[in-house]
């Protein structure tokens, strides 16, 4: 592993000044337990063989890098490449970390996996990897996006899992986040929590990169291997930040490699619009930890829209907010419009449909492409857009771009 990588967090699970445990006390001995066993099984021979075997026979690992000749003579300027992340077993990224989870809960003697979920995305991706590892599965969700997202829900139950609903409050993420917690308390013993980005108490942020480092190993190598050369720019869709970081984290040593994170600005950058919490986030704690937050008039996490429900958080990954504090990672956006305009493009000159989510990594090329004559962008695809053609094509028909 690189310096870096080796170095950041801290051993109190500090990136700089972002990141770290605020936990009640009942969980404060659960995450340090989960921390210790990870020290430990991160360098064991026979947890790292397990995971590579599982990466090659499962999940289908190594994902390729594409060149998007189409798009990139379309956009003018810059070569476009692709690591495809979206031919990841069950279509996006997030089986790198569950797999990898639920691996270390298995070495840790535990029986069952749990979390909430949001648009389902982490919850179809844990209960797949509870399902391979022969786990109990426990996934929260709120009513509203139970009735929202109804084939993930039947995804979920067919790969075993309970899915609880959440019935309180918004009956939306936040709360199914509340439920999962209280569930988890008087579990904890036999269940692990597994979060489903680079966010959260120590040490999910760190463990969550580490287990999608892989993604930026592969890129690079496959990478040098295609062109002979490292990307001018790496960049990435920003949510809770876990696809942005695996990629970022293969080039994080490369002086010359810009590393982009792109964040969804919804419909407008009025607060309650979008979701781009590091372009006009502040300091703030949320979930158990310190970072870059959106906040209402009360100092409270902020309300957040995007078109793309797995980037929906008013937090963002402290690693993140500590490499843009530290100039070592650039942030920008890209609204709803563009992000759909790159959705309808992608598939309809590469044949390729990507999450609503990764296109906004698409559209950040696009649009960067111009300003780059000559050189290379490589995105992380974090996924594929299977999830989304309904509601897009009802929303916004097949697109009006020739
Ligand atoms: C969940 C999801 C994201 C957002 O998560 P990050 O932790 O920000 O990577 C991005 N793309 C896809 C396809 C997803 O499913």
């Amino acid at each position: 592993m690189s310096s870096y990588l080796k170095s950041t967090p801290n051993a109190e699970g500090y990136f700089g000044e972002y990141g770290g445990a605020m936990l009640p006390p009942v969980l404060e001995p659960h995450f340090k337990e989960i921390a210790e066993a990870y020290a430990k099984i991160s360098n064991s021979a026979e947890y790292i063989r397990d995971l590579r075997y599982v990466r090659k026979h499962f999940q289908g690992r190594p994902t390729p890098v594409s060149y998007l000749r189409n798009l990139s003579d379309m956009s003018g300027g810059a070569q476009i490449y692709a690591k495809r992340e979206d031919l990841n077993h069950t279509g996006a990224h997030k089986l790198n970390h569950c797999m990898a989870e639920a691996l270390l809960a298995k070495h840790m003697g535990k029986t069952k996996l749990m979390a909430e979920t949001g648009a389902g995305q982490h919850g179809v991706a844990l209960a797949t990897a509870a399902a391979y590892f022969g786990m109990e599965c426990e996934i929260h969700m709120g009513e509203i996006d139970i009735a929202k997202e109804a084939p993930n829900v039947t995804r979920m139950k067919l790969l075993g899992a309970e899915v609880v609903p959440v019935g309180f409050g918004g009956r939306s993420l936040k709360e199914a986040v509340d439920s999962a917690f209280q569930s988890y308390v008087p579990q904890a013993d036999t269940a692990l929590f597994a979060i489903g980005s680079v966010v959260g108490p120590h040490p999910f942020p760190m463990m969550v990169r580490d287990f999608q480092h892989i993604v930026g190993i592969e890129a690079r190598e496959q990478f040098l291997e295609m062109t002979g050369n490292l990307p001018d720019i790496v960049a990435a869709c920003v949510g809770g930040g876990s696809n942005a970081m695996g990629i970022f984290a293969g080039f994080i040593e490369d002086e010359d490699v810009a590393l982009y994170g792109v964040e969804p600005l919804g419909t407008s950058s009025k607060l309650g619009d979008h979701a781009a919490t590091i372009t006009y986030g502040e300091d703030g704690d949320i979930h158990g930890f310190r970072t870059m937050l959106l906040k209402d008039e009360n100092g409270e996490p902020a309300p957040v829209h995007t078109v793309a429900s797995g980037l929906d958080y008013p937090g963002v990954g402290p690693e993140h907010a500590h490499l843009y504090r530290t100039g070592k990672a650039n942030y920008v956006a890209a609204d709803d419009k563009e992000a759909l305009n790159a959705f309808y493009a992608l598939s309809r000159h590469e044949g390729i449909i990507p999450a609503l989510e990764s296109a906004h990594a698409v559209a950040f090329a696009m649009r960067e492409a111009k300003n780059h004559p000559g050189k290379s962008i490589l995105i992380n695809l974090s996924g594929r857009g299977d999830k989304d053609i309904d509601y897009v094509t009802e929303t916004y028909g097949f697109g009006d771009e020739s």
